[in-house]
């Protein structure tokens, strides 16, 4: 069975449901880097969404 990458916002902002799941890491990063920069005004690199939010379920 596949992997898949995973962001739980709530775990990083308390108030904010969203949640992005991917099968594709990079897909996954992708919409993790935007969600985070359009909604929380924050920038992360790739390295940091990698190493800190996503999980692999
Ligand atoms: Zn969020």
């Amino acid at each position: 069975m596949a992997k898949a990458h995973k962001l739980d916002c709530e775990a990083a902002a308390a108030d904010c449901r969203f949640i992005i799941q991917s099968e594709d890491e990079e897909e996954a990063v992708e919409l993790a880097r935007k969600h985070m920069k359009d909604v929380h005004g924050q920038e992360y690199t790739d390295e940091e969404l990698r190493a800190d939010h996503l999980q692999v379920v």
